[in-house]
């Protein structure tokens, strides 16, 4: 089936997150799209119950989409390790939750523990991206990142697991690499090209 093609001009962003609403206004303003988010609009945050990217990323859509009668687009995005059978993988937020907030050093330590004896150092960034329409329609789209993970972490650039994965053909952690290095190999550029290319009007010059 063809996907269905965005003709709207602003849509809303599913996220309460600042940093992903910026960063998705970026990607989507020379699309001729503006975004307005989850939070401004005062739509609450659906529990995230599916075990695949792509199925969070759509309850989120499909919530703000209905509740807002706006298209909404919303990712779901994680880590994941080959020798933990892709763990923490849609959890990977979680495993970096304690009581006083977000500790991504003690994430990484935590898989570093409990992968260091097994040979397999194969690990991937996921994100999905999923546009909803209020009428219920979807389309989704997964983009990943594929390399290894290492230890210790390396590199001050970047947030969350970065200092602890090196891509496919590099030697610097996404830790160590520019924000613009990063960006054009990233699991989050590869899906939204994905859905530029299925569903956005062509970027202006
Ligand atoms: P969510 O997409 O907001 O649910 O967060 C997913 C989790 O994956 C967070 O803990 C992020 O830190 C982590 N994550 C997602 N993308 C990246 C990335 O590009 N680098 C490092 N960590 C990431």
């Amino acid at each position: 089936m063809t996907p269905r093609r965005l003709t709207e001009t602003r849509i809303v962003l599913a996220s309460h997150n600042a940093g992903k609403v910026r960063e998705n206004a970026a990607l989507l303003a020379p699309h001729g799209i503006a975004i307005v988010s989850a939070k401004e609009l005062g739509l609450p945050e659906p529990a995230e119950t599916e075990d695949s990217f792509l199925g969070n990323a759509a309850i989120k859509a499909l919530a703000a989409a209905r509740a807002s009668g706006l298209v909404a687009l919303a990712d779901d995005s994680g880590f994941s390790v080959a020798a933990l059978d892709g763990a923490p993988g849609v959890r990977t937020a979680d495993w970096a939750e304690t009581p006083a907030g977000r500790d991504y050093a003690m994430a990484m330590a935590k898989v570093e523990k409990l992968a260091r004896h097994a040979p397999d150092r194969r690990a991937w960034f996921s994100c999905a991206l999923v546009l909803a329409w209020p009428d219920g329609h979807t389309e989704g789209f997964l983009g990943e990142a594929h390399g290894a993970w290492v230890w210790p972490p390396r590199g001050a650039n970047g947030f969350g697991y970065d200092p602890m994965f090196v891509p496919d053909g590099g030697s610097e952690t996404f830790g160590d690499m520019t924000p613009e290095a990063k960006h054009a190999i990233s699991h989050r550029a590869v899906a939204f090209r994905m859905l530029a290319a299925a569903c956005l009007p062509p970027p202006r010059a």
